[in-house]
């Protein structure tokens, strides 16, 4: 078995990060630590004038053809560089739907501004009372001459203060099972009737509450059928699942590492000497190393043509899970300490244990919980009844 990318991404591997020591602003990770939004514009935009905003894409579409190994490449240089790409994710998953199912109108429209990094879009799913069960989606739309009007509220709208368009779930049919009355739009966020309001989580990113109230959108911005909505929903969360979701244990591993390194106990003995600490890094260690190989089994999914679904919900409930225990052991192995966080004086490993083990609880819960996760590989991996409708 190959376990390594090949020739063509270790070059393209090698482009990115010296593209990315060119065009990473020496404020970038400060700054989304501060304002907890997962999204720089800066490099956004320099990714869209590379043509790296959507380089899988075919060169038709605007992409540059690259393979999925190149992209794992891509992601990992992203990632390791601390690149914020909220903004870059969520937003492929819109213009890759778009691409499937829209009007050719709204691949004129909106896929040449998403490629040159000019827009992003934010996703529109969860409601107050309505997240894992997001076909129970109560967002009215309802037809108004040849337009429609929208009323209702939808919960961790993230990026809907930096993003151009919502892509947002409505019910147009309230008579009919809730799978079959679900529409999908694409609303303009600076549209008269649409409120944003900032919710800051424990992991410490900004995420919104948005809220819309007789917001008219014509009807060239539907996505897919009237009350074919889920049809579109089903494109869009296989997208999600196979896709883009970036896990930082590694680089806060590595840190840790060099942290452990270079520091000494009062008894003069460095903290990497440490069996424990070792032990407790080693085990990290594998857990990445396992992740990364998932990761890697969706790109091979991906390379022989396929959508990789289950495969995605093994990497994504993986990494999560296993990053929360990582997490969980590394401020133990720091002590008291382990809770200063970024930015406060003489925090371990510059405070980044501390916000590694708050922001990993979260990704237990975005984009699908792990329960939702396990279900999807119980039931579509491993053929045993579904435990949902
Ligand atoms: C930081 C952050 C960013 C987010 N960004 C977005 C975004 O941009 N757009 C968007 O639309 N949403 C976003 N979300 C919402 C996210 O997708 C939902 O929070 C998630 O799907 C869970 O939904 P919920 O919060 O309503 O919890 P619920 O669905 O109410 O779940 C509550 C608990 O019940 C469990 N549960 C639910 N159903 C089942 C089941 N069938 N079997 C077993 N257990 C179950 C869940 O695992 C969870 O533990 C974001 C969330 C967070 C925290």
């Amino acid at each position: 078995m190959e376990f390594r990318l090949g020739a063509k991404s270790d070059s393209f591997r090698e482009e990115v990060r010296t593209f990315l020591r060119d065009h990473v602003p020496a404020d970038m990770v400060e700054r989304a630590h501060d304002t907890g939004t997962n999204h720089d514009w800066r490099v956004h935009r320099a990714l869209g004038e590379q043509g790296w905003i959507a380089a899988s894409w075919p060169e038709e579409y605007g992409g540059q053809g690259r393979d999925p190994f190149e992209m794992t490449a891509m992601r990992d240089e992203l990632r390791l560089a601390g690149v914020p790409t909220d903004g870059l994710g969520q937003s492929v998953i819109v213009a890759r739907t778009i691409r499937a199912v829209g009007t050719e109108e709204q691949k004129q429209r909106f896929l040449p501004p998403f490629l040159k990094g000019e827009i992003i879009f934010a996703l529109g799913y969860t409601e107050p009372d309505s997240g894992s069960d997001v076909a129970a989606a109560k967002t009215r739309a309802v037809r108004d001459g040849d337009g429609w009007v929208i009323e209702g509220q939808k919960m961790f709208t993230t990026l809907a203060h930096e993003a151009a368009y919502v892509f947002l779930l409505t019910r147009t049919n309230p008579d009919v099972p809730k799978h079959r009355g679900l529409t999908m739009f694409l609303v303009p966020l600076d549209a008269p009737g649409v409120e944003i309001h900032p919710v800051h989580t424990m992991g410490g990113e900004r995420t919104n509450a948005t809220f819309y109230s007789g917001v008219r959108v014509p009807d060239a911005l539907r996505v897919g059928e009237v009350d074919g909505g889920w049809d579109v929903m089903t494109v869009a969360l296989t997208f999600e699942r196979g896709g883009f979701a970036l896990s930082e244990a590694d680089r806060v591993w590595q840190q840790t590492v060099d942290w452990a390194e270079g520091t000494r106990r009062p008894d003069g003995t460095r903290v990497i000497d440490d069996p424990l600490v070792r032990e407790r890094l080693a085990n990290m260690r594998i857990n990445d190393e396992v992740a990364r190989l998932l990761a890697l089994r969706c790109s091979y999914v991906a390379a022989t043509g396929a959508m990789p679904g289950v495969e995605g919900s093994m990497h994504k409930l993986f990494y999560a899970e296993a990053m929360t225990a990582d997490a969980a052991e590394l401020v133990d192995m720091l002590g008291v300490d382990g809770v200063v966080a970024h930015g406060e004086l003489d925090a371990p490993v510059d405070g980044w244990v501390e916000h590694l083990y708050r922001h990993a609880a979260v990704t237990t819960i975005y984009g699908g919980t792990s329960e939702v996760q396990r279900d999807i590989i119980a039931s579509r991996g491993l053929g045993l009844p579904r435990s949902r409708r």
